[in-house]
C-alpha cells in the first residue's frame, strides 16, 4: 500500500483550502470561548472570532509562543474540562522548563492516524516488525510512534531507548525489519552492529528517525553501514508529537499533514509571513486538536516550505531539513552556524565518525570554536604527522564551507559519549 489516506494525501489544493478554512473558523471560536488566554488576546487586538472564515486570514491572528505555554503551566491553555483529557505529556525540556500538553480520546485517534500515514509513507506495512527505540514516558516519541505502528498493523516492539545490547539481541531474535529512534542513536546502533560483526543476522530495512536535527551526510552514513533506507519524521509535543510531518520514499522533504496542522514560515525578527522557498521560523496552527489547540505556534525551528507536487503523488506541502532551532544557532565572530552544518562537513571526511562535540567560548573578546571529533577505529593512528594532516584537512574544510576557523581536536575511537535520545552537540561556555 502506497498511501494510508490517499483522498487527503493527494487532495486537490483548492479542496484542502476549503477544508482548512472550515476547520480554522470552528477552531478559532472554540479557543475564544474556552481558553481565557486566547479570549484576552483576541479582545486586546479587537479580533472578533466570528469574522475568521478563511485560511488566508491566518496572518491576521496572533502568535502563541513557548513562553505563553510556560506562563500558563500546567493546564492553562487547555480548551476542554479535565474529565475529557485522557493523556498528559511534556516536551523534553531541551531548551528550558518543560511544557505540558494534553490529549482527548479524539486527539489520540488523530495522532495515531497521522503516524500511520507517516509510517506508510516510509513503506512500513502490517508485515513489518518495528522496534520503537524512542523513550516511552512523558516524551511523546515512544508512545506517539507506538500507536501508529499498531494502527498500521505492524508488530511493535516497545523496547524504549537505551540498553544497546538488548536492542541488538531483539533485533536479531525477533527479526525487526524497521526501527524508530533518534538519528544519533541509530548511528550508535549501526556502529555496534558493525563492531559485533552481526550485520548479516539483521533484517532491518527501514528506519524512521527524528526528534533532533540530522544532516543528509549522516543519513547517507547510516544507510550505507546498515544497507537500509532512513526516513525523517518531524514533530513537537506542543503540536502533537512525532508525525506532524514525514518524508516519503522520494526522501526530498517531509510532507506536513496539512488537514490537521497548517504551517507558515515567518521572519523570526518581524513576524512577517515569508514566501515558499525562503528560510524562516516554522509556525503551526492546529486545526482539529481538542485538548490544547494552538494558534500560530512559533516552533523556533528554521526551515523552508516547498509547495510543488511531489513525485510520490502527494500534494501535501513539504518542509525542508530543519537547520536547527533559532536558539541553537551559534554566532561565531559574526558568522551564523548551525551544529548540523558542522556535522555535514565532518561527515564528508571519511576518517571521522558521527560523534562530535562543539565547544564555543570567548577568549580576549573573541569567539572561539573547538570541534572535537572521534576518529573511526580503522583510521586511528598515533603518527603525529598523520594526525596533524587530518586536523588541517578538517579545519580547511570547515573554513571553506562555513567561513569560520576552528580548533580541531581528534578523539580516540569510543571516547566521546553516545546519546540514546536527543544528542547534546554543543557546549557554549559564553552563556555561563
Ligand atoms: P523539546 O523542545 O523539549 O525538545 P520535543 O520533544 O517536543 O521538545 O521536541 C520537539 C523538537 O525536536 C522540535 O521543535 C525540533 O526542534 C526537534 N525535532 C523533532 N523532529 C525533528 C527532525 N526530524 N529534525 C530536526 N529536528 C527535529
Ligand atoms: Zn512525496
Amino acid at each position: 500500500m502506497k498511501y494510508w489516506r490517499q483522498d487527503i494525501e493527494c487532495i486537490d489544493r483548492e479542496e484542502l483550502v476549503k477544508l482548512q478554512s472550515r476547520r480554522l473558523s470552528e477552531m478559532v471560536k472554540r479557543i475564544y470561548h474556552n481558553v481565557p488566554f486566547y479570549k484576552n488576546l483576541f479582545d486586546q487586538k479587537g479580533i472578533n472570532p466570528n469574522d475568521i472564515k478563511d485560511i488566508s486570514q491566518l496572518n491576521e491572528l496572533p502568535f502563541t509562543t513557548k513562553k505563553d505555554l510556560r506562563d500558563n503551566y500546567p493546564f492553562g491553555l487547555f480548551a476542554v474540562p479535565q474529565s475529557e483529557v485522557v493523556r498528559l505529556h511534556a516536551s523534553s525540556g531541551t531548551t528550558g522548563k518543560p511544557t505540558v500538553v494534553g490529549c482527548t480520546k479524539n486527539d489520540l485517534e488523530m495522532w495515531s492516524e497521522v503516524v500511520a500515514r507517516s509510517l506508510t509513507m516510509a513503506g512500513i506495512t502490517n508485515r513489518d516488525i518495528m522496534q520503537v527505540a524512542y523513550g516511552y514516558g512523558l516524551f511523546t516519541g515512544g508512545l506517539g510512534i507506538h500507536y501508529g505502528v499498531e494502527k498500521v498493523g505492524a508488530s511493535v516492539i516497545p523496547i524504549s531507548t537505551g540498553n544497546t545490547k538488548k536492542q541488538l539481541q531483539l533485533m536479531m531474535d525477533f527479526g525487526s525489519t524497521a526501527i524508530a529512534c533518534t538519528p544519533s542513536y541509530l548511528a550508535y546502533l549501526a556502529e555496534s552492529i558493525e563492531e559485533n560483526g552481526v550485520k548479516d543476522k539483521i533484517k532491518l530495512k527501514r528506519a524512521v528517525c527524528g526528534a533532533e536535527p540530522w544532516s543528509e551526510e549522516l543519513r547517507r552514513h547510516i544507510q550505507e553501514i546498515l544497507g537500509i533506507k532512513a526516513f525523517n519524521i518531524y514533530g513537537l509535543s506542543e503540536v502533537i508529537g512525532p508525525g506532524v510531518a514525514m518524508e516519503c520514499e522520494c526522501q526530498n522533504g517531509s510532507h506536513i499533514h496539512e488537514d490537521h496542522f497548517v504551517p507558515e514560515i515567518i521572519n523570526p525578527e518581524t513576524g512577517d509571513v515569508l514566501p515558499y522557498g525562503e528560510v524562516g521560523e516554522l509556525v503551526f496552527t492546529t486545526l482539529t486538536k481538542e485538548a490544547m489547540p494552538l494558534l500560530r505556534y512559533r516552533t523556533r525551528d528554521l526551515c523552508t516550505l516547498n509547495i510543488e507536487k511531489c513525485e510520490c503523488g502527494r500534494t501535501l506541502v513539504r518542509m525542508g531539513t530543519i537547520l536547527g532551532r533559532s536558539d541553537d544557532m551559534l554566532i561565531i565572530r559574526g558568522v551564523n552556524v548551525f551544529p548540523s552544518q558542522v556535522e555535514s562537513v565532518l561527515m564528508d571526511i571519511y576518517e571521522t565518525t558521527p560523534n562530535y562535540v562543539l565547544t564555543v567560548d570567548r577568549k580576549n573578546n573573541l569567539d572561539t570554536l573547538e570541534i572535537k571529533v572521534e576518529i573511526a577505529d580503522k583510521f586511528w593512528t598515533t603518527e603525529i604527522r598523520e594526525i596533524e594532516n587530518l586536523k588541517k584537512r578538517i579545519a580547511q574544510s570547515v573554513q571553506s564551507t562555513l567561513g569560520i576557523s576552528a580548533v580541531i581536536k581528534l578523539a580516540e575511537p569510543h571516547t566521546l559519549s553516545r546519546s540514546e535520545g536527543k544528542a547534546v552537540r554543543v557546549i557554549d561556555n559564553r552563556k555561563k
